[in-house]
């Protein structure tokens, strides 16, 4: 047992001696200190049990826990809890983080919560035996309800571990106690930096919990734009109907809280809606105005929401702009594609009408069967070149070209059958036609 009654008042032992080393002390220290305190007054039998009123002892040992045994060995509700809580805590906790962050805890739920006359006692101070005992027990007024704290320190991926967490869960349900599990911070796994999931040991699906503000997230879901939707969840029907779950992490030392708010992929992954939430444990232990349950929100969510959706908007406008821009570049290559291809066109059917010329030149003293064979080749050329233009506009604009040059040439040319008595070169000519 922890506490026993000294005086009038109540002696957490543990409670001392964790004051004694946030003193300094070291562990011989504060027993020495605890000894030199009490030790004549517990030898005197000062000290009673807080369950059946009997004479309990301190003790002291150096290799476990501190504590108070009844003083003839028997057992009470009060040492028989005390003795099974002891047990699962050695088991399943980081007994020294576990106990440090209790006494934290403890200060901050009587703070909150004895302005509405609802009393924080140690789980085994429970009246009854229970086979699962929990850190805290909040008692309202009236014993109208009775709530259940524990803080889990003790990371383990172990099937044992999950089973007894679902257990205990199962066990105050079934007494009519409202279970309220707070999981160290050393449990939480995310980093945005390599991933926007998060993975839960077995243990924590236990503790997954579907609470107020996860309504108002699956209801910003729905209101959201499907563009940005897909931006944010990549493939959103595999989540679909939205059912946003949420998991509180404690850091009793640095007095904080962070709240993660996920949707579910499979059995172990979730993917993260927001950076963790956090607020102080002083507000996450503060009971809501209808006291139905505690403070585990953020007011900030709401602001959180609007800045999600602002980056969610401002990502799809950056891939709309840089669509935009990679439409435009491939329109410019094509453009820069086609007018060079129009060159080289060009370069060709100036080559072909060259040819054409010195055939033609060639034609005024052919025969009729040479003249029939040179235009069949020259035809054959032609639909060589046309069999390398590869768009079917480049071919149009080719045959439009070399038609309107052979019209040119042939009247050409008829000028020519006739010679008149001239020494004349073609390009002369021409230049005098002009
Ligand atoms: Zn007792």
């Amino acid at each position: 047992m922890e506490s026993a009654w000294f005086h009038g008042r109540l002696v957490n032992i543990c409670y001392e001696f964790h004051q004694l080393s946030t003193n300094g002390l070291d562990k011989k220290q504060i027993i020495q200190q605890l000894n030199h305190d009490y030790r004549l007054f517990s030898k005197k039998e000062a000290f009673t049990c807080v369950c059946c009123g009997k004479p309990v002892e301190m003790v002291l040992p150096l290799d476990r826990s501190v504590h108070f045994r009844h003083k003839d060995g028997s057992e009470c509700s009060y040492s028989e809890n005390y003795r099974k809580y002891k047990k699962q805590k050695e088991k399943y906790e980081n007994i020294k983080r576990h106990e440090l962050g209790k006494t934290i805890l403890r200060t901050l739920l009587e703070g909150q919560l004895k302005p509405y006359g609802i009393t924080v006692q140690d789980g085994y101070h429970y009246k009854g035996t229970l086979s699962f005992i929990p850190d805290f027990i909040l008692t309202f007024p009236n014993q109208e309800k009775i709530w259940a704290i524990d803080y889990f320190t003790g990371f383990k991926g172990s099937k044992g571990y999950a089973t007894h967490i679902a257990k205990r869960k199962e066990t105050y349900q079934s007494q009519g106690i409202r279970p309220f599990f707070l999981v160290d911070e050393v449990w939480l796994a995310f980093n945005p930096k390599v991933s926007a999931y998060t993975t839960f040991v077995e243990s924590e699906l236990h503790i997954i919990e579907k609470r107020p503000q996860d309504i108002d997230w699956n209801l910003f879901l729905l209101d959201l734009d499907p563009h940005l939707l897909d931006l944010l969840l990549q493939q959103p029907s595999k989540y679909e109907p939205f059912d946003t779950r949420s998991i509180v992490y404690v850091n009793p030392e640095d007095r904080t809280c962070k709240i993660l708010r996920f949707l579910m992929t499979n059995q172990r992954h979730a993917f993260v809606l927001t950076t963790p939430l956090e607020i102080s444990l002083e507000q996450a232990l503060s009971i809501t105005p209808d006291m139905e349950t505690f403070q585990l929100y953020s007011h900030e969510e709401n602001k959180q929401m609007v800045l999600l959706k602002e980056e969610l908007l401002a990502k799809y406008y950056q891939i709309l702009a840089e669509e935009e821009r990679k439409l435009k570049e491939k329109s410019l290559f094509e453009e820069k594609h086609r007018s060079e291809a129009e060159e080289r066109l060009q370069e060709a059917i100036y080559e072909h009408i060259q040819t054409m010329e010195e055939r033609i030149k060639e034609w005024g003293q052919a025969s009729t069967n040479n003249k029939i064979r040179s235009q069949e080749e020259m035809d054959e050329d032609l639909s060589r070149r046309f069999k390398a233009l590869n768009s079917s506009y480049m071919k149009r604009k080719a045959e439009l070209l070399i038609q309107s040059a052979r019209q040119h040439i042939l009247q050409h040319h008829t000028v020519n059958t006739y010679p008149e008595p001239s020494d004349m070169t073609t390009e002369e000519k021409v230049a005098m036609k002009k």
